[in-house]
């Protein structure tokens, strides 16, 4: 569903992104992790091109989408939704319309069916009783889940998380990840950045190591958590687990 060939990137004349060729199936769930600095947010943003590659090209549905016109490339984010570590929900206002906003935007939906649309998903992820709270009376795990049935009002056909748990309070992380592996059991392919190693131990298909701006290795959880084969995998892991 997603492929990348030669992907590159570089700020300043630094190579952050030194050549990933990558592959995520439909319906597979890949976790990234790896050091700080090692690149895994800059290589997903280029995934639906919230970053341009400098070399290299991502194929997202059988089209290169590495260099869309705008207007064409709105198009193809529809299908990529993205929640990140800050939630950025509008707080002005409530839940329900928070979710409901982009379908009649984006899509022309009437305001009733993005409305019972948006409800399906509240309840989706646990929030059907807040739908007319406002985001700043919700918890930061209240705001996530949130954030999630936003992205997912969509309809995308991959949902792509950058460290979703990790402004969270411990108390809370779990809430998100519950709802993160709900979708995962119902079959919708992801790309999930995370220190969460239960998560991916639990979620992953295929976990991938991310280190100086390289795909350093990567194997099925068991591979990665239990015979890692890269020394940076192990030192990594050593320090994490
Ligand atoms: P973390 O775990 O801390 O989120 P990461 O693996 O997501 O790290 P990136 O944020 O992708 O890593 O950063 C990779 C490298 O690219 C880092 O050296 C970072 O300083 C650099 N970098 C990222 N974004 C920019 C930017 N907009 N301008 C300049 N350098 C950047
Ligand atoms: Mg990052």
């Amino acid at each position: 569903m997603i492929e990348t060939k030669g992907l590159k990137k570089s700020f300043d004349h630094t190579e952050v992104i030194k050549g990933i060729d990558a592959q995520v199936q439909q319906g597979q769930v890949i976790v990234i992790i790896g050091p700080s600095g090692g690149g895994k947010s800059t290589f997903l943003r280029m995934l639906n091109m919230l970053e341009q590659p400098t070399a290299g090209t991502v194929t997202f549905e059988g089209q290169n989408i590495t260099d869309l016109p705008a207007n064409k490339l709105d198009t193809v984010r529809e299908k990529m939704g993205m929640v990140f570590q800050s939630f950025n929900l509008f707080p002005n206002m409530d839940v329900l319309a928070n979710v409901a906003l982009a379908p009649q935007r984006v899509k022309g939906s009437s305001q009733k069916a993005a409305s019972e649309q948006a409800m399906t998903l509240l309840d989706q992820v646990g929030l059907a009783d807040k739908a007319h709270a406002y985001p700043a009376s919700l918890s930061g795990g209240q705001q996530q889940r949130v954030a999630i049935a936003r992205a997912l009002a969509m309809g995308p056909d991959v949902m792509l998380f950058d460290e979703p748990t990790s402004a969270l309070d411990p108390e809370m992380v779990g809430e998100v990840l519950k709802v993160m592996q709900g979708l995962a059991k119902e079959g919708m392919t992801m790309v999930v950045v995370t220190h969460e190693m239960g998560f991916a131990r639990k979620v992953a298909d295929e976990v991938w190591f991310m280190d100086g701006g390289v795909l350093a290795e990567k194997g099925t959880p068991e591979q990665i958590f239990d015979h890692p084969q890269n020394e940076r995998t192990q030192s990594f892991l050593a320090k994490v687990l």
